[in-house]
């Protein structure tokens, strides 16, 4: 049996050997006395990308989006986002355990809302309302199926919050894949936002961590929670180091892993009882249904499976989710297409 070709997440990659060996060599140090060397440089490295003034690297994502929360809210205050936010649907309750905030869910299309929507939340029924303090953002939308906000987009939906006094935050986990499919700077997207962050671990292939920015003393403020949190670290170098790494060799090769997504989508759609639409693949992600083949999205999967095949279940009973990545190549894309015909008895 060959290798596993793994469509599950964008999570599933191994680091390189190459990026593992820049690891081992980073030079080290204390990060929270600030000396760190090597995360002191991707701190620079990433404020610089994103256009602002600091930047925190963090062992997580999600623990970018829950200190962000927590610096720009008091308990009880409102947070508008979409309805399929990673922070409201695959974050335990952080926000509620750590901030105490009330999530105010809005009904997007792939994730995207519209300026009309977080107005009409925000407006609320006056002091009835959980005071809305924070918009969150997700770019790409996961699951969006990895649709990419357009800029004039964020533009006016943060130029709407703005006027409601409120913060912005950019969750990055695939910015980069945005970046890389539509031309546009990190930094073009992130000017609008207070705080914004990237992942290590999605599709740039790095075994830990991800990087929060924003204004000097915004970071000041994450520093505190940082610590509070439990994500301070020491000798945090050797990890930060796959995060250099990726942004200097892995970010450009992104749009290999969307013309790979891209086949995979055109493919998929010539098999009877799987519906997609093609032209919604924007990035790495590809959502479709199975409902047409008569199973569910388990039982497809368990099929794919043994052909040695992994894609995951995500959303909804029949939808079925690959992620392309830096360890699934072309004919990597070819074996996931003949599994599907089979799974489906085709
Ligand atoms: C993966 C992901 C996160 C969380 O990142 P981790 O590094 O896994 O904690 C947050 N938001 C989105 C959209 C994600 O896909």
């Amino acid at each position: 049996m060959p290798e596993i070709v793994n469509l599950y997440s964008d999570t599933q990659t191994l680091p390189t050997d190459a990026m593992r060996r820049f690891m081992c060599d980073a030079p080290v140090g204390d990060e929270q006395r600030g000396e760190d060397p090597t995360v002191n440089r991707l701190h620079e490295a990433v404020a610089a990308l994103l256009g602002k003034e600091a930047a925190l690297f963090l062992p997580s994502g999600t623990m970018c989006n829950e200190i962000a929360y927590k610096v720009h809210t008091k308990p009880g205050d409102g947070v508008l986002l979409d309805g399929t936010a990673h922070t409201l649907l695959f974050e335990a309750g952080g926000p509620g355990i750590l901030s105490g905030v009330i999530l105010r869910p809005m009904n997007g299309v792939r994730g995207i809302f519209t300026p009309e929507q977080v107005a009409e939340t925000a407006r609320g029924f006056g002091r009835y309302t959980p005071p809305a303090r924070l918009l969150s953002v997700e770019q790409t939308s996961n699951l969006g199926g990895g649709a990419v906000w357009p800029l004039a987009q964020i533009t006016t939906v943060c130029d709407v919050a703005r006027g409601f006094d409120m913060a912005t935050h950019l969750d990055g986990a695939r910015l980069m894949n945005a970046v890389v499919a539509s031309g546009v700077p990190a930094a073009n997207y992130c000017t609008p936002f207070d705080s914004c962050w990237i992942d290590f671990t999605k599709g740039l292939g790095a075994p830990v961590g991800a990087c929060l920015a924003g204004s000097r003393a915004f970071i000041e403020d994450a520093w505190r929670y940082k610590q509070a949190f439990g994500g301070a670290m020491r000798q945090a170098g050797i990890i930060a180091a796959g995060g250099l790494y990726a942004l200097a060799h892995h970010v450009e090769r992104l749009a290999d892993d969307h013309t790979r997504a891209r086949r995979l989508a055109a493919g998929l759609a010539t098999i009877p009882g799987i519906a997609i639409d093609p032209a919604s693949v924007e990035t790495n992600i590809v959502l479709f249904d199975v409902a047409g083949t008569g199973q569910d999205a388990a039982s497809f999967c368990a099929a794919l499976a043994r052909d040695g095949v992994r894609m995951g279940s995500i959303g909804a009973p029949t939808v079925v989710r690959a992620v392309t990545h830096l360890d699934v190549d072309d004919a990597g894309i070819d074996r996931a297409l003949t599994a599907a015909r089979t799974a489906v008895g085709g």
